[in-house]
């Protein structure tokens, strides 16, 4: 047996009844909602106002019913309401953004996955501890300007879509900025962005085995980034200023892509790595991830961030992706989640992919 995520009591709902797959009414919900609507669950979404109407237009992708709260934050007096329905909240971006991390983690209603992850990916200091510890490749950092020894990007934390960010060429570059809050300086690192979808599943004896489970890969995107993008970054940056307009990288969309083949056992690597020090420091990332780096021309993939929940780059794949269609047939990342829950269940396993 693997490591019980949740406390017998939260989980006992969902062993007598079967949970109702629930999320924020944004982001993934309508693959995560076709998924369970797939795997025979009934689907939740919880929306501000009116159901949004964008889901008439999608009817595989409708929730069976919709909870509706003035705002956000909010659902936190209606959790008697969700736990009466069954609720099993699947996080994703928004829905962590939109509540906060800390109340999304202290929610009295069962989440899929391991809710621990949350406070780690919120925090990047202590994702870099994680991943180094883990000895996955990342971008240098700069405990200062006059240590910098070529190109940059000084993130802000909490930036959003990164506005604000900084390029600079060199240290010379950098001479004279003022920075407007809690940032780092790290190496900008050259080459082409891969945003990979994992997903670990502590309960499967099958495939690429890591842990006492398998690490499956699901798919990968690179994202669209607004008025900024690929190598000329740091050239374009200088211009786009002159005209006015400060670079970000607010992510409009997202395009699917592979990898060399030959590239593929650095990337599982990686991926083992993150999941393999997660057990050890918390308990396990249990479920989808995505971890988001960049390949050298050395080829080398250095990892700049990791999400620990579904990315919204997996709805390029609801009927599946180059990946996936070698894992399974019509495999999304919503449904894969699904079905870890009716696989969970069937084997009396659900405390450990529910916390
Ligand atoms: P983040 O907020 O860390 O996800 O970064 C937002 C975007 O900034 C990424 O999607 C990349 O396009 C870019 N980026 C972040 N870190 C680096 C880096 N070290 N080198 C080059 N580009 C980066």
């Amino acid at each position: 047996m693997g490591i019980d995520l949740g406390s017998a009591a939260l989980v006992a709902p969902l062993v007598e009844r079967a949970p109702t797959i629930t999320t924020l009414c944004s982001h993934s919900s309508l693959q995560i909602f076709h998924g369970a609507r797939t795997e025979g669950f009934r689907s939740l979404g919880v929306c501000t106002g009116a159901p949004p109407r964008f889901y008439d237009a999608f009817p595989l992708g409708r929730p069976d019913q919709f909870l509706s709260v003035p705002t956000i934050p909010e659902i936190r007096s209606h959790t008697d309401e969700l736990n009466r329905a069954t609720a099993l909240l699947v996080p994703h971006g928004s829905f962590v953004e939109y509540l906060g991390a800390d109340a999304f983690q202290k929610l009295p209603v069962p989440v899929f996955g391991n809710r621990a992850v949350i406070g780690w990916e919120a925090d990047r200091e202590k994702e870099r501890v994680w991943l180094e510890s883990a000895g996955v490749r990342m971008p240098e950092r700069y405990a200062s300007a006059s240590e910098v020894d070529g190109p940059v990007i000084v993130k802000y934390y909490g930036a959003k879509g990164g506005k604000g960010f900084f390029l600079a060429k060199n240290r010379k570059a950098l001479e004279g900025f003022k920075p407007t809050g809690p940032h780092v300086i790290q190496e900008y690192v050259l080459g082409t962005r891969y945003y990979v979808h994992f997903f670990y599943s502590p309960i499967s004896d099958r495939g690429y085995r890591v842990g006492r489970g398998s690490l499956e890969l699901l798919g990968m995107d690179r994202r669209d980034e607004a008025n900024i993008d690929e190598h000329y970054k740091l050239g374009a940056q200088e211009q786009l200023l002159n005209a006015g307009i400060r670079p970000t990288f607010v992510v409009t969309g997202n395009v699917p892509v592979v990898l060399r083949e030959s590239l593929l056992p650095q990337v599982f690597d990686v991926g083992a790595r993150i999941v393999e020090r997660s057990i050890e420091l918390f308990g396990g990332m249990v479920g989808p991830f995505c971890v988001e780096g960049i390949m050298t021309e050395d080829l080398v993939f250095k990892v700049f961030e990791i999400s620990t929940r579904i990315v919204a780059g997996t709805n390029l794949f609801v009927s599946g992706s180059s990946y996936s269609d070698l894992v399974r047939p019509d495999l999304s990342m919503g449904r894969r989640i699904a079905l870890e829950v009716k696989e969970a269940r069937a084997a009396g396993r659900l405390r450990e992919v529910v916390s």
